[in-house]
């Protein structure tokens, strides 16, 4: 079978990137693959599910634009898809003097990133947040929230596969090996070979052999 494009790894990456491949071009047919049995079984389903604002990030850089205007995005469908998400904000706060110059670092980095709401806090006032939190002093950041992921990511491919019929999920299917061709790529897989004109990988979190050799 050929695609379009094939998604390695059914992690929240992949599965967005399916989504938004699809979503921009409902023509190509695209094919998602996931080693395990389900979707999001491996960091996706095991961190802590916090939608991060973007506090600590670089003001101007891509990570800071990736986190705010992803948090915006990722609230957004959660609302329109009904993904369990709660936007109850956090405090960060310091316990010693020596980390106040550190809270004013990260205070000015948030303002400059525009983080919806943050203000410096007293202890007291992180108190009435959070009674088991002793502490000095804080910020309080409104826009946080946590997310279930895996629901996330769930509903992404659902809808990636309503745009398009012939689009496709292979899980339980390993890719082991990706053998290139000059218009498009073999991928080797635990349940067989499939072609695709794009790749794109989703996967490393810890390098793998084959594809370091193909980089
Ligand atoms: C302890 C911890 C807490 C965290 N807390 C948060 C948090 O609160 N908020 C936040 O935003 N981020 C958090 N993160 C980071 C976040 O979890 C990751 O950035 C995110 O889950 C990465 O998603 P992914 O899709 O890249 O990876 P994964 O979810 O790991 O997905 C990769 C997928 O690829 C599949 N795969 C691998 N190899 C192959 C192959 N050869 N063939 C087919 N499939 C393959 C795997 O089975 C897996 O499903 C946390 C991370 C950790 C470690």
């Amino acid at each position: 079978m050929k695609f379009d494009i094939a998604v390695i790894g059914g992690g929240i990456v992949g599965a967005a990137t399916f989504y938004k491949l699809q979503k921009r071009n409902p023509n190509l047919v695209i094919a998602l693959f996931e080693k395990e049995e389900a979707l999001a079984a491996h960091q996706t389903g095991h961190n802590s599910g916090v939608i991060h604002s973007g506090l600590y990030y670089k003001p101007g850089s891509l990570k800071a634009k990736n986190c705010i205007e992803g948090r915006h995005e990722l609230v957004s469908f959660a609302k329109e898809y009904g993904i369990d998400h709660d936007v109850c904000g956090k405090v960060v706060v310091a316990t010693e003097e020596k980390e106040l110059p550190h809270m004013d670092r990260i205070l000015s980095i948030g303002a400059e990133n525009k983080i919806e709401g943050i203000e410096k806090i007293t202890a007291d006032q992180v108190r009435d947040i959070e009674p088991h939190v002793k502490s000095i002093g804080g910020i309080w950041v409104p826009c946080t929230g946590i997310i279930d992921f895996v629901g996330a990511a769930k509903k992404m491919v659902d809808l990636a596969l309503s745009i398009n019929k012939e689009s496709k999920v292979y899980t339980g299917c390993e890719v082991k090996g990706v053998e290139k061709n000059e218009n498009f790529s073999v991928l080797n897989t635990s349940k067989g070979n499939y072609e695709a004109n794009y790749l794109v990988f989703a996967v490393v979190f810890k390098p793998i052999d084959w594809l370091e050799k193909m980089m």
